[in-house]
């Protein structure tokens, strides 16, 4: 969709969307990929993918070593398709499982590790490379403009207040208080800000998004808007 050519010399836009957990990221990404005719990459899936494997080979996911020791060993394949991402590790589909309690208790302690994340880095640039070629990606995360695609042509980063996230997040899950939700969202936020390897933060040159006070097709009708005016094109009706 866009006619701008990167570093690699193909032509292809990447939208790189960063911000908190319960942001939004996550819908909006797919909704605006879709509209546009892009892949759609969850790198926070791969995250929970890695983390959900060390859980069941019995890995103390608090073991910062002990984790690092296995990061080569998990296979993981990621399915860009907006409206049917997939992720499996080891040939084995576990998009519903990487949401559990269990997994989103141990992805943040799990992320920070620098082992997982060059491991994933690599992976991500691949994915990206190869989207590049037909059109573009978006990809969603906590550092994709800071740190795995820092030329992309479009950077987001989304928030929204914590209350408002935690609602999102609670109805999103169907169950759980909200009081809980946020709290667990807090803890997240924290650890993910504060570690060493590749925290969480603004990119530089990206457009930052409140996204408390609108509704999910504003925010992707947002969103398209300044990815055509970054890449001077227009979507499909
Ligand atoms: O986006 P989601 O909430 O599924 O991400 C789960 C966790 O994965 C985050 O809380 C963060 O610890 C980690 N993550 C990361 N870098 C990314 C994406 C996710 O560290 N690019």
């Amino acid at each position: 969709m866009s006619n701008s050519v990167n570093a690699a010399g193909s032509t292809g836009v990447v939208v790189a969307m960063d911000g908190p957990s319960g942001s939004g990221k996550s819908s909006t990404s797919r909704g605006v990929a879709d509209k546009l005719g892009l892949a759609y990459l969850d790198t926070g899936a791969q995250f929970r993918a890695v983390t959900s494997w060390m859980l069941e080979h019995g890995v103390d996911v608090h073991d910062a070593e002990a984790v690092a020791a296995r990061a080569g060993e998990p296979v993981l394949v990621s399915g860009t398709d907006p409206l049917a991402p997939t992720i499996t590790v080891d040939g084995k589909d576990v998009a519903e499982a990487i949401r559990s309690e269990a997994v989103t208790a141990a992805v943040s302690p799990v992320a920070t590790v620098p082992q997982v994340r060059v491991r994933l880095l690599e992976l991500q640039r691949g994915i990206i490379a190869a989207a590049l070629q037909s059109g573009g990606i978006v990809v969603e995360g906590r550092d994709i403009g800071s740190v795995v695609w820092p030329d992309a042509a479009v950077k987001l980063y989304l928030t929204a207040d914590a209350a408002a996230r935690a609602a999102r997040r609670t109805a999103e899950n169907g169950s759980g208080s909200v009081e809980a939700t946020e709290a667990d969202l807090l803890r997240r936020d924290a650890i993910d800000s504060s570690r060493a390897s590749a925290p969480l933060v603004v990119p530089e040159g990206a457009v930052h998004l409140d996204t408390t006070p609108y509704g999910l097709d504003e925010v992707i009708a947002l969103v398209v808007d300044i990815v055509e005016q970054a890449t001077g094109s227009r979507a499909a009706p």
